[in-house]
């Protein structure tokens, strides 16, 4: 026994059915689940040139391989599809307890193609699958529609029903729109919350109660002791929190070093990843200023997002499933200004970076609200906080008028116009409508491409190439570019990854400056980590886990364990390395061209910043860092195509031959 179902159930929209298929085990051996079947599954059925919003475009939803095992850190879900904001692939990947709910209905991914003319949802029970009407639903939030959901279904449900929907943004087709669960916790990237709204799709919900299978749960089980045991509970004094902008400044000058992953627990657990957002305003790592701005011009705002002022706010803390960690929470917005929403999630750092520093906004309890907003919408924080950065920009420099920003005085800072803004966006009404589908498409429209931060469509996450040159070559080699969960120079010193694989560098102490340099070390760190990432998508695994390091998070052990194998590391980089050339060949198959990726001149340094932590700093061998990324995946390192070779090295030539 393995952990895999070996099954999936796949779709069709346009004439209501829903089929059961077996998949053979080699598939699972080459690519695991997740992220791996997706990729493998789309690959294969997405015609070439097929619209992103109509028929032919197919709707994934994955659990990963060990999700159900018992393995701590695995319970992470992955939507994936062709992607209307790039045309490309395009993928999104969430918490909470959805992966689980769809193992226990007795499947490893669900595969939606087709259109409905009118709206529907998804049901299945384990015992039957089903497309039913959802008419009452369309045109609630994520929030309103999940409520509404479970008062209909949980009193008929054998088992309370888990629910992923979509909100009004991706009924509207706003292409930086996400797939919600958990009462607005969302997949926010690759415009996956479209795809779902062009299928007249408004929810997945799943209510099956089957056990979901593990090769030796008595040794997963004693990986996640061990585990429990090394997250040592440790409490950090209070006020803390206050000194992270202090820190930030010091990180910024220090050279690049090995970190105990150890670390990363103790921060996510005590306060979430919002207690990064003082620290990367001084160390270099967040952007201010739609990315052209320094510390100097975001003074007073560390103060402003301090996270232990958040933690104060909190009433519930909670977890992903399996998870020991628990950087969740609930917070409570009763009697804060602009309080439309008496309560919201913690945000990420992302949402309080691409609303705060980014528009220079002062105001916490505004990106508060707007957490809330675009929650509920199901609309992508860091794609709309580069739009709105964009648009501010435009405006300060005469390209947008007053009449054509409805009367918003689009100031840097100005709060009020920022929120009113947002919610034309979200409301597709005005001067928001074009900025909805975010900000490429925004500059097509009314100018200032040069103002438009976007790698090949999609807007960055809020890390700053120009501090972790790593992460600039993840950006535009990504088969998603901009996304910024697909390595970071910072993990790598963490991740430990020599200690399993025979060919990645390790990790040292050293001046930032070689981090900008093409070298073949540097491909190889890139590559391997790009190659672990992918692993950990196909297992199902939290990139906390990754960041944790291969000595806390042994995900080698787990997969052997669950699955039954006898692997070592350089086999599973391989799965990786297999899963991302898919990725690779997708995008090729559709006609987009990988090196037409390209970073935004602003975050290559040009013109270079007159102050800060990355004062001067340019990156003139970005592009040569990219070919020898590429070369070292096997990939043409001109083109970015993967060679025939690794394609036949790989197995994906008899891979895609199997018939599903
Ligand atoms: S660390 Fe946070 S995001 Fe990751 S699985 Fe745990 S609760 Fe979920």
């Amino acid at each position: 026994m393995t952990s895999f179902t070996g099954r999936i159930l796949c779709v069709d929209l346009g004439n209501g059915t829903a089929e059961s298929r077996s998949v053979p085990p080699e598939v699972y051996e080459a690519v695991l689940a997740g992220k791996g079947l997706e990729a493998w599954y789309l690959y294969k059925h997405i015609p070439a040139g097929a619209d992103p919003l109509g028929p032919e475009n197919i709707l994934a939803f994955a659990a990963g391989a060990l999700c159900g095992t018992g393995a701590f850190l695995t319970g992470r879900w992955t939507v994936a599809c062709k992607s209307p904001l790039t045309g490309g692939w395009g993928d999104a990947n969430c918490g909470g307890v959805f992966a689980p709910a769809i193992k226990q209905c007795g499947y490893d991914a669900i595969f939606v193609s087709g259109v409905s003319e009118t709206p529907v949802y998804l049901f299945c029970d384990g015992k039957t699958a089903e497309v039913r009407d959802a008419s009452a639903y369309w045109g609630l939030d994520a929030t309103e529609a999940e409520n509404a959901l479970h008062a209909d279904l949980d009193p008929v449900c054998r088992k309370k029903p888990c629910v992923a929907c979509i909100g009004t943004a991706g009924e509207k087709l706003s292409l930086i729109s996400g797939v919600c669960n958990e009462g607005g916790r969302i997949a926010a990237r690759s415009g996956v919350g479209a795809v779902m709204g062009s299928k007249r799709l408004k929810a997945v919900v799943l209510a099956g109660a089957r056990p979901m299978p593990c090769h030796d749960p008595e040794a997963v089980k004693a990986l996640s002791k061990e585990l429990g045991r090394k997250i040592v509970k440790m409490s950090l004094p209070s006020g803390f929190g206050g000194f992270f902008g202090l820190g930030g400044r010091m990180m910024g000058r220090m050279p690049a070093m090995p970190m105990d992953g150890s670390l990363a627990v103790y921060m996510f657990r005590e306060w979430g990843t919002q207690a990064n957002t003082p620290l990367a305003v001084t160390s270099g790592d967040g952007p201010i200023k739609n990315w052209g701005g320094t510390p100097k011009d975001a003074r007073g705002l560390p103060p402003q997002y301090n996270p232990d002022k958040i933690n104060k706010l909190e009433t519930l803390k909670y977890h992903c499933y399996s998870c020991p960690i628990g950087c969740g929470g609930r917070l409570d917005l009763r009697g804060r200004r602009y309080a439309a929403y008496p309560e919201t999630h913690k945000p990420e750092y992302e949402t309080l970076e691409s609303f705060g520093p980014l528009l220079l906004n002062k105001s916490l309890d505004s990106v508060l609200q707007i957490n809330e907003l675009l929650n509920r919408a199901g609309m992508d924080t860091i794609s709309a906080g580069n739009t709105v950065a964009w648009a501010i920009e435009c405006y300060e420099n005469g390209l947008l008028t007053k009449e054509q920003t409805d009367g918003l005085e689009l100031t840097w800072g100005n709060t009020e116009a920022i929120l009113a803004l947002v919610r034309k966006m979200v409301d597709r009404e005005g001067f928001g409508d074009a900025l909805a589908d975010g900000v490429k498409r925004a500059s097509e429209r009314y100018g200032g491409k040069e103002y438009a931060m976007h790698i090949g469509g999609q807007e960055p996450g809020m890390h700053d190439a120009r501090n972790d040159p790593q992460l600039g070559v993840h950006f535009v080699a990504e088969p998603a570019p901009g996304k910024h969960t697909v390595g970071m120079g910072m993990e790598y010193g963490a991740m430990s990854l020599c200690d399993i694989c025979s060919w990645a560098p390790p990790a040292t102490l050293h001046a930032k400056k070689k981090d900008r340099e093409d070298t073949e070390e540097m491909a190889l760190i890139t590559k391997a980590n790009a190659c672990y990432t992918m692993l950990t998508d196909g297992a199902g695994g939290c990139l906390y886990g990754v960041m944790m390091g291969v000595h806390m998070w042994k995900l080698v052990d787990y997969l052997n364990a669950a699955e039954g194998w006898d692997y070592d590391g350089d086999h599973y980089m391989e799965i990786g390395e297999r899963i991302q050339t898919l990725r690779q060949l997708f995008n090729v198959k559709q006609g987009v061209d990988p090196a037409s990726f390209r970073l935004p001149r602003r975050m290559l340094g040009w013109p270079s910043l007159s102050s800060g932590p990355l004062k001067g700093v340019t990156l003139p061998q970005h592009r040569a860092q990219v070919s020898s990324h590429w070369r070292a995946f096997g990939w043409d390192e001109k083109t970015g195509v993967p060679l025939p070779e690794t394609v036949k090295r790989l197995g994906i030539d008899r891979l895609t031959e199997v018939d599903v």
